[in-house]
């Protein structure tokens, strides 16, 4: 399967050959859906054929590797059959929000020391989880470190290693819960320029600048040494 999302998240649609159908899920050769993962969301959309359209409510990830992604049609949908030629179009805005979000959540990273201990990209809100010396984190001093860097308007570039380089540098793996998945012989990681590095498979903006203003709304205290940050857009 082609992960188009993967190469260009700027892509809203393709053209595909359906592959499998049942009442669970719809696989195609090629796809811009994202499959939900990593803490963002799977996308929503359609799949539209000769004589025929259904609306996709998820997208989430099959137990064949990291590139098998199933659509989740709406309930009692009549289904393409293999072979189907279809068109597969995402719900852009939606996509785009969780892009921005995304993109944001490493701002999020990179100025917070400590280790992350759990994610979730929304369209409205998201949240990143640290763990975090007792000292307490400043809602506005972040508000406005994290500003910066989207006025900055720095690159922000997928590139992959191999299995061994990423193993050579133990130190990109910031996250202690979500694992980089490895065995497939190579991993993706996500470059913000002179801001963060990490593994990363997930959509994001071209530049920061596009997340636009951005607020931290909330710091909670969920434990000793959990702190949760929240994150909204400002459009
Ligand atoms: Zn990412």
């Amino acid at each position: 399967m082609e992960a188009i999302f993967r190469e260009d998240a700027y892509a809203r649609s393709c053209t595909a050959t359906v592959t499998a159908a049942d009442e669970h899920g719809i696989r195609l050769d090629r796809t811009v859906f994202y499959a939900n993962s990593g803490g963002q969301p799977g996308d929503t959309g359609v799949l539209r054929w000769a004589g025929g359209t259904l609306a996709i409510v998820d997208t989430v990830k099959g137990d064949d590797g990291p590139d098998d992604v199933i659509h989740v049609p709406q309930a009692g949908a009549a289904l393409p059959a293999p072979g189907t030629a279809v068109e597969a179009v995402i719900d852009w805005e939606r996509r785009h929000r969780h892009m921005r979000m995304h993109t944001l959540l490493h701002l999020v990273c990179a100025v917070v020391p400590g280790s992350i201990t759990g994610a979730q990209v929304g369209a409205d809100k998201s949240r990143v989880d640290f763990n975090v010396p007792t000292e307490s984190l400043d809602k506005e001093a972040l508000t406005a470190a994290v500003n910066r860097l989207v006025a900055e308007n720095r690159p922000v570039t997928p590139r992959w290693i191999t299995d061994e380089e990423l193993a050579a540098q133990p130190d990109l793996v910031r996250t202690m819960t979500v694992k980089p998945p490895t065995g497939y012989g190579r991993v993706r990681l996500l470059d913000i320029e002179g801001v963060d590095l990490q593994p990363c498979g997930g959509t994001h903006v071209a530049r920061t600048g596009e997340i636009g203003p951005v607020e931290v709304v909330k710091i909670e205290n969920k434990g000793k040494q959990n702190r949760r940050v929240v994150v909204a857009l400002k459009d």
